[in-house]
């Protein structure tokens, strides 16, 4: 194994054992490496709109896209949505997010449930008693019929208010009532595991069926799926609803997230994002792919290992190179995962001074330690622990950047290239 060789191959703890879902080739849950989808804000019925979104979010490594299916302007957009991802090469599985009206939708536009990949429905905002149970077997039904398996997406904003009452009532009784949080906990995970054992009964197999209980705090988030995940055997979907915008909701996220996903908790994820204004809504994938990634859990892009900088470091061309050596790298990477097997496991390091640098440098496949205040203006390249080029002068980036493009080409070939 070389001195930067990181690869991933295997989580360091055991996942939890779930039944096995088949996502129109994507496999969630038994064993699976654990998929990122995320969510379009685009109006469905916005067919270019929604189609380039969908597109941004696939090419930066969404596996699942989930888009709104709110009004018959929707339904009739998506099947023209597949034609247009079709038309980019794009086969990336669409998941239809129905409240309310879906049991119609569905019912009246098949083309949209065979253009879906999977359905999401919220048992809270199906309907109310009987209306609610025909609804949600309608669905049911026809998910069976189009073999698309369901997810089951209860939400701590929308929880089915029947079920809360019901549990409400039962913790009056006790001798030692629980409190509200409990209470409200129960009822979600109650709300998942009664609407999933009803969608048994109406004849969708288990191995059909995805659950969730999202909610927006991160004790209860991870309470709820610690709950959930003792109590059945369906791959789980996590993430933290509404998280927030900017730091705040990557924070609160990846706590979240983290804590389950260490206990094996979680086969599929979501980060729920806010965009920044002006800002990309791809980024829900990034923070997804690095929570994975820096956990030991997947690999989908080269890490890029940078000192946070001190008063050692000379100028902020430090922090400018470890920003461009991080964007050449995602830039890259979709023409190098084509042509490069392996190249997500590939680490790099930028540094910014002696005391470190060439020491973090050497653990990574490649890593470059700039020159500090008061050292020689030299930065030397180190190539799977060795120290191979020392670059200087104005072109330190351009150079640095071909040094890992080569090395790309060199340790990473295509499998089956004759060499
Ligand atoms: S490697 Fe050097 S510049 Fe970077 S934080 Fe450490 S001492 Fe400071």
């Amino acid at each position: 194994m070389n001195a930067g060789d990181k690869a991933i191959t295997a989580a360091p703890w055991p996942r939890r054992a779930t039944r096995q879902v088949d996502v129109a080739g994507v496999a969630i849950g038994g064993g699976a490496p654990i998929v990122v989808q995320s969510m379009t804000n685009t109006d469905t019925a916005d067919v270019i709109g929604t189609a380039v979104q969908v597109a941004e979010l696939a090419r930066a490594g969404s596996e699942l896209v989930r888009l709104t299916v709110n009004n018959a302007a929707a339904a009739k957009a998506v099947p023209e949505i597949r034609e247009h991802l079709a038309r980019m090469n794009l086969e990336v599985p669409l998941v239809g997010d129905f409240h309310y009206n879906g049991h119609t939708l569905l019912g009246e536009h098949p083309a949209c449930a065979e253009a879906l990949a999977k359905f999401r429905i919220n048992p809270g905002n199906v309907g109310a008693g009987a209306q609610r149970d025909s609804r949600f077997a309608a669905i049911v039904e026809i998910a069976c019929r189009y073999d698309k398996p369901v997810r089951i997406g209860v939400n701590w904003g929308s929880l089915d208010q029947s079920v809360l009452a019901r549990i409400m009532d039962d913790n009056a009784g006790r001798a030692a009532p629980r409190g509200a949080g409990e209470v409200m906990r129960e009822a979600l995970v109650a709300s998942a595991l009664e609407s999933a054992r009803k969608a048994e009964e109406y004849g969708l197999g288990a191995n059909r069926m995805i659950l969730s209980a999202k909610v927006s705090s991160v004790q209860d988030l991870i309470a709820v799926y610690r709950d959930l995940a003792e109590r059945c055997d369906y791959p789980l979907h996590l993430g933290l609803t509404e998280a927030g915008i900017g730091s705040k909701g990557i924070v609160a996220s990846t706590a979240a997230l983290a804590v389950l996903l260490q206990e094996g908790i979680g086969d599929t994820v979501r980060v729920s994002l806010t965009p920044e204004p002006g800002g990309r809504r791809s980024q829900e994938v990034v923070v997804a792919q690095e929570i994975l990634q820096t956990m030991g859990l997947r690999a989908f892009t080269p890490m890029v290992t940078a000192c946070p900088g001190c008063g050692r470091t000379t100028s902020t061309f430090f922090q400018e190179l470890a920003a461009e050596v991080q964007r050449f790298v995602r830039d890259n990477m979709p023409r190098w995962r084509e042509a490069h097997d392996g190249v997500e496991n590939l680490t790099l390091a930028v540094m910014g001074c002696v005391v470190n640098g060439p020491g973090e440098s050497k653990h990574a496949n490649i890593g470059i330690s700039l020159p500090g205040t008061g050292e020689s203006p030299a930065a030397p390249v180190f190539e799977d622990g060795e120290k191979t080029v020392t670059l200087r002068g104005a072109g330190i980036a351009e150079e640095f950047k071909a040094i890992i493009e080569r090395y790309v080409a060199r340790r990473y070939p295509r499998k089956g290239a004759v060499r």
